[in-house]
């Protein structure tokens, strides 16, 4: 039996988050020296509290085409489904967004949450998180999609999205983008444009090549098996 607060401590330890002082890089002349190949559309099924309307969906989608342009990705949405937060912690949140299971044909699955009150306090007491992906496979996410925090005056919601959609690409924390490159050109490599899947990235930077062996790795993350 694992003690509320270990687990806690161990789902952080799960997780990249964003809060306000970390980023996947800065850019550099790398970005257009490298070849990223043929165009790849990444398919991201959407779930939304109510107050995040289709048409700020639509924005915040936009603003991640417009970054990943250069890279020659495309993010198409095939369905967007309402959704109830799960609770108040952002621990709560991604459980629940980690727990569904990736179907047909969606590549990766992110939530696009709203900010309450009760969030927007949470944020005077502790470094404040924007979102989240899972380091296990890099294919489930959520983001906070409405403004109603200081800290979101610097962070805004677009650039929170553009930087949790680069980590479901497999872009780790750094100082440059250069590995952030490297991780989508060595993604877009790897994927074989016959199969019906964009691989996952597990934790150890290796590739996760179908939908259910995405679905059974997290499985396996979120219930603290070995070999993860
Ligand atoms: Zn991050």
């Amino acid at each position: 039996m694992v003690g509320k607060a270990a687990r806690g401590f161990w789902l952080c330890a799960l997780l990249v988050a964003l809060a306000a002082c970390t980023s996947v890089g800065t850019h550099t002349r790398e970005r257009l020296a490298i070849d990223y190949g043929p165009p790849m559309p990444l398919r991201v099924c959407v779930l939304h509290t109510p107050d995040v309307a289709p048409r700020r969906i639509d924005a915040l989608i936009a603003a991640v085409n417009e970054e990943f342009a250069s890279y020659g990705i495309t993010v198409v949405v095939p369905w967007v489904r309402p959704w109830q937060r799960a609770g108040f912690t952002h621990e709560r949140l991604f459980e629940d967004v980690a727990q569904r299971r990736l179907e047909v044909p969606c590549d990766r699955l992110v939530a696009f949450v709203d900010r309450n009150a009760g969030d927007a306090l949470w944020g005077l007491l502790m470094p404040e998180v924007l979102g989240m992906v899972d380091e296990a496979t890099h294919t489930r996410g959520y983001v906070v999609a409405t403004r109603a925090s200081l800290n979101q005056l610097f962070v805004p919601p677009s650039k929170a999205t553009v930087h949790e959609f680069y980590h479901l690409l497999g872009c780790p924390h750094a100082g440059s983008m250069d590995a952030c490159y490297r991780a989508i050109a060595a993604l877009k490599r790897a994927h074989d444009a016959s199969a019906d899947f964009v691989p996952g990235i597990d934790a150890a930077g290796g590739f996760v090549t179908t939908r259910e062996d995405a679905n059974q790795t997290l499985r396996d993350a979120l219930a603290g098996r070995p070999g993860m």
